[in-house]
């Protein structure tokens, strides 16, 4: 190895590593906690982070790199990372956005049609060997042509919409403002209108203090127990409590999820319901996908050190 230091934070794949290792010295820990156990001439050393993973990176952590001066994410979401204390130190932050978008919005709609449809169950039913026996699966829901609300258009929610375009649904979102889109598309300038005019509710905002709850137990009533969540976003963004109270009470037909709080442990009130479909946090994991994340990380690091303008940066 060599090059300059560089802390790879984060479960990576052998192709990450081995192309970090072809440009810098890499000394790779598992989470963010684990740089208090590295040697300080070590931390001392290194210039930059490659970040992976939801685990909160803050003022504490920084402090002990001194000569930290880039932290390139591994994903759109920087949540995780303190911004303002990465700001506040001179720190550069990046982020991987726009190459996730297809995977996560193609996760969004095969969750609604998962729900709707009843895959899981359709699948456990043939190998289960209840086909031959019980005949046919019970009457599931028609999916296509109903009325969609986006809360949250940006890159994701976008791709989210046009999609379910062309699956004849009507078009309704809500951002903090409204947004240039096809005719026909309806604007809210609030989520519990949205909520009220549709009948599924996809969440695609970004994470952090200023969206936790933004998905509030009066939008999920609104929604209605024909109503359908799908959330992509973060865990935070729902009020996940009022959540389970309405899907355990049926005050919403049921919910598509792929992130939580506390995961990977979530609330164990999830697994007693059969009207959600649960995901484990993989809207973006694909190989293609997940290759050209890497790639981009990578693209923002070498801008760093080669002192030129960053890719996609954060700040
Ligand atoms: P984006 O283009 O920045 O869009 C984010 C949306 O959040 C925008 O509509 C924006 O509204 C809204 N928003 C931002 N700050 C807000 C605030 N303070 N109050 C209300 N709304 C706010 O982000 P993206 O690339 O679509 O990604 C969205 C999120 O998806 C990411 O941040 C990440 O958490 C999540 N994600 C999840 C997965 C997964 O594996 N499930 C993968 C990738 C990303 P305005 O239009 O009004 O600005």
């Amino acid at each position: 190895m060599a090059g300059p230091e560089l802390i790879a934070i984060g479960s990576y794949f052998d192709w990450d590593i081995a192309a970090m290792q072809a440009a810098y010295t890499v000394h790779a820990v598992d989470s963010p906690e684990a740089l208090t156990a590295l040697p300080e001439a070590r931390r001392r050393a290194v210039r930059a982070i490659a970040f992976k993973g939801h685990a909160p990176l803050g003022a504490a952590q920084m402090d002990l790199l001194p000569g930290l001066g880039m932290i390139a994410n591994y994903g759109v979401g920087f949540d995780a990372i303190d911004v303002a204390a990465a700001r506040a130190r001179g720190i550069r932050v990046s982020n991987t956005p726009n190459v996730l978008n297809d995977d996560v919005a193609d996760l969004a709609v095969a969750m609604l049609l998962a729900q709707s449809r009843r895959l899981i169950e359709g699948s456990d039913w043939v190998r289960s060997g209840a086909w031959p026996k019980q005949g046919e699966l019970p009457l599931n829901r028609k999916a296509s042509g109903r009325r969609a609300g986006i809360v949250g258009l940006g890159r994701i929610g976008r791709e989210i919409a046009d999609r379910l375009a062309a699956f004849k649904m009507e078009i309704h979102y809500h951002s903090r403002t409204p947004k240039d889109t096809p005719a026909g598309w309806t604007y809210h300038a609030d989520p519990v209108s949205l909520a009220r005019a549709v009948d599924d509710l996809f969440v695609a905002l970004v994470g952090g203090a200023e969206t936790t709850g933004y998905v509030s137990r009066e939008v999920i009533e609104a929604l209605g127990p024909d109503g359908v969540i799908v959330n992509i976003s973060r865990g935070s963004t729902i009020d996940e409590a009022a959540l389970l109270d309405a899907l355990e009470s049926g005050a919403i037909r049921g919910a598509g999820l792929d992130v939580f709080h506390n995961e990977p442990n979530i609330d164990p009130r999830f697994l007693k319901l059969d009207n959600v479909v649960l995901q484990p946090h993989q809207g973006s994991g694909t190989i293609e996908t997940r290759k050209a994340m890497g790639e981009l990380q990578r693209a923002n690091l070498a801008a760093f050190f080669a002192e030129e303008a960053l890719v996609t940066p954060v700040t």
